[in-house]
């Protein structure tokens, strides 16, 4: 099965390279290329699911993108979104959850490649050292990171933590604003005391449409996190709203990497991009006094 659609979708790829081609080469000539932001989870050889990739897959993965896009920074993915302008297609790699096993092998092969990623934790799970909701409702065995880990990573200069909540919960469910204010804002701000640098971004658990949460935005803007990261799939482009940054699944296959990576047509116009109502306030984008 899993051979059938691999195939399926290399077909697809094949089918309509010529259009791809000439999408990106007409973007990159008027400075409109795509602005693409990758999510990981858990790179792991063991206890494999849906969110976890292997490591031998996550350096092919690496291998593909050095080889086929520039890598950036998720400031440098933002600020080439903000400026409408982006001769070349570039990616941003970004992590969710805050996984033990990354630091194994897939943390190191990055800074080794000076391959920068964002890295955003849920800051109860490390605290307590428990399995993320998610993993022990399926009852899968997974460790999180320790804050030796996360400071590591963050002195590296490589990798920038970034914040995803106190319990990894469903944040546009949450009405009642003091709840909200400690899962996006105390956090955060924990976090980023525990590590000792700055939090500049944020990435909602789940990041569906449901899961976003207006209030939370306007949270996150007045406390001067630079912007937040969805998960619904999409496209970034110069001139997108640069506070909401969409991101793609790093899915574990490769076919399937490359083919959202080279753009998707279904994907491109399939995707709605959700729309945050901004609240007027003194705390310009980008954190600006
Ligand atoms: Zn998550």
């Amino acid at each position: 099965m899993q051979r059938l659609k691999e195939h399926l979708i290399d077909g697809y790829y094949a089918a309509t390279w010529p259009w791809r081609a000439r999408f990106r080469q007409v973007r990159a000539r008027v400075g409109l290329a795509p602005v693409m932001v990758l999510f990981y989870h858990r790179v792991a050889d063991q206890n494999l699911n849906d969110w976890t990739i292997t490591n031998d897959g996550f350096r092919r993965h690496l291998d593909w993108l050095e080889a086929n896009l520039e890598v950036v920074t998720l400031a440098e993915a933002q600020r080439r979104i903000a400026l409408r302008c982006n001769p070349r297609a570039c990616v941003a790699i970004t992590f969710d959850d805050g996984y033990g096993e990354n630091c194994d092998k897939a943390i190191g092969e990055l800074i080794q490649r000076n391959m920068p990623a964002t890295y955003f934790v849920t800051l109860g799970n490390v605290l307590s050292g428990q399995p993320f909701p998610h993993d022990a409702k399926l009852g899968i065995e997974t460790r999180p990171n320790t804050i030796d880990q996360l400071r590591e990573m963050a002195a590296s200069g490589v990798i920038e933590i970034g914040g995803h909540s106190r319990t990894h919960p469903d944040v546009g469910a949450i009405r009642d604003a003091d709840m909200l204010h400690d899962e996006v804002i105390a956090a955060t701000q924990e976090l980023a005391s525990l590590i000792d640098q700055p939090i500049r971004y944020f990435a909602f658990p789940f990041g569906q449409h449901a899961n976003l949460n207006d209030a939370a935005i306007n949270m996150l803007r007045a406390n001067g996190i630079l912007g937040f990261c969805s998960a619904y799939g999409g496209y970034n482009f110069p001139g997108d709203d640069p506070y909401h940054i969409q991101r793609i699944h790093g899915d574990p296959e490769l076919s399937r990497l490359r083919n959202w990576m080279t753009i998707d047509p279904r994907k491109l116009n399939g995707v709605k991009r959700y729309q945050p109502r901004y609240v007027k306030q003194t705390v310009a984008v980008g954190g600006d006094a």
